[in-house]
């Protein structure tokens, strides 16, 4: 997995459940219980479109290609409520997942009031072909 940019994650603490410590250098830093039942927190960061209506991915852990392969289509059917959560930093967004289930969606604070907005962002960007953001 490759790290966005100058993402801050809180150290020694899971970062999937958030509660629980970390394995030390778990590819994922995760906690023995979500490493063990497959859970991964993949991480965004959304920016303004050029043209000013609405918000496109700028940088993220998986590729493009990835998140189209992978979650495309759990991405299409999910109806949940993005949670807004203070351990993410401005414009950052968090897909949770447990194996090929989409879990639940994770927003910072300044998109908390533009959720649909976000997960439009995220949802078009699991349209696109390309390798790198
Ligand atoms: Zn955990």
């Amino acid at each position: 997995m490759r790290p966005c940019g100058a993402l801050a994650y809180t150290r020694g603490v899971c970062r999937v459940c958030l509660k629980r410590p970390e394995i030390p250098d778990e590819r994922y830093g995760r906690c023995e219980s979500c490493a063990a039942n497959g859970r991964i927190a993949f991480r965004f960061r959304l920016g303004p479109r050029r043209d000013g209506t609405g918000l496109v991915v700028r940088a993220g852990e998986l590729s493009p290609h990835a998140l189209r392969q992978k979650w495309r289509d759990p991405l299409l059917s999910y109806s949940g409520r993005p949670a807004d959560k203070p351990h993410l930093g401005l414009h950052e967004i968090e897909l949770v997942t447990a194996r090929d289930r989409l879990e639940s969606v994770r927003l910072a604070h300044d998109l908390g009031p533009r959720a649909d907005e976000a997960v439009a962002a995220l949802r078009a960007a699991a349209e696109r072909t390309d390798t790198a953001w």
